[in-house]
């Protein structure tokens, strides 16, 4: 069958101009995944209709991600507990841009363990989250949450996290826009997006990488380029960091076993100095999993 129902165009620059990155997307036989020859985005196309996407947030993520990333996602509880590592490696990168008058939003907040972690060095936090189980438990465990960030009527803050949400947007630049209205003057925006020059995608040859990184819910991966294009084009400034998630271990179980879940396994005997030289030498050449973002205004 014909993977394209209607014109491959790229949503930020609107270029029809593009070359096949990828046939295959895990969860869309009928997406492939494109490069704008304009501005360079990396986009799925076609992506879900906005009412299918909407359901999909609401009841399905979770059980989405259990699929792929396992038992982390089994449960509000088992989440909570698995993600507290990724709010201690998130911390000492945004603590330089926290104070302790700061009102903090964040979109996508899940079960709450990053504002929980954040909650210690800020004035207050407020999560928005779309599933029911995730916005419960947070709420359960003392962190406002609410469903929709129209539900906030238009308050302000001063910081606002958004980690692995852009890349699922059909609008990143029209998103940023308007939460650059609900930013206090000075206020900053905290972005993490997965890094598309990641070294297990565009430099080691393994076959079952990128049929599980493109995914349906991807529906643009960031470069640092990219990045930088999508915040300028929204009015915004920004910085740009490398950071890295994943170990050596995961990626040597990637390249013996061709799967995900090799975290920390080789941890009994890999030193902390190699792991954090190895991760070093990925950040110095952009080929790190992981951009993280400090967009402010420019006035
Ligand atoms: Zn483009």
């Amino acid at each position: 069958m014909n993977k394209i129902t209607n014109t491959i165009i790229c949503r930020v620059c609107g270029s029809t101009d593009h070359a096949l990155v990828s046939s295959t997307v895990s969860g869309a036989s009928d997406s492939a995944v494109y490069r704008c020859l304009d501005c360079e985005l990396v986009y799925l196309f076609p992506i879900m209709p906005e009412e299918e996407e909407a359901a999909f947030y609401i009841s399905e993520f979770e059980d989405y991600m259990e699929g792929r990333s396992g038992p982390g996602w089994e449960s509000p509880e088992a989440h909570f507990r698995s993600y507290q590592a990724e709010g201690e490696r998130r911390l000492p990168l945004v603590r330089p841009y926290l104070s302790p008058d700061d009102s903090v939003l964040e979109i996508g907040s899940s079960t709450g363990y990053f504002l929980d972690d954040l909650s210690g060095y800020v004035s207050s936090v407020v999560g928005v989250e779309p599933s029911v189980a995730y916005r419960n438990y947070a709420l359960k465990s003392g962190i406002h949450t609410v469903e929709y960030l129209d539900d906030l009527n238009d308050a302000k803050f001063d910081v606002i996290a958004i980690y692995y949400v852009l890349e699922h947007l059909r609008d990143p630049v029209g998103y940023l826009n308007q939460l650059q209205a609900i930013l206090n003057k000075g206020g900053r925006i905290l972005i993490e997006v997965p890094n598309v020059d990641d070294v297990l995608l565009s430099r080691y040859d393994i076959p079952n990488f990128g049929p599980f990184y493109w995914q349906k819910v991807h529906y643009h991966v960031f470069s640092q380029r990219t990045l930088k294009d999508v915040v300028v084009r929204s009015g915004l400034e920004v910085q740009l960091f490398p950071a890295q998630r994943y170990d050596l271990s995961n990626h040597m179980v990637w390249m013996m076993e061709g799967k995900p879940g090799g975290m920390g396994r080789y941890i009994d005997f890999f030193s902390t100095e190699l792991e954090s030289s190895y991760s070093s030498a990925l950040k110095r050449h952009w080929l790190c999993d992981t951009i993280f973002a400090v967009v402010t205004k420019n006035d």
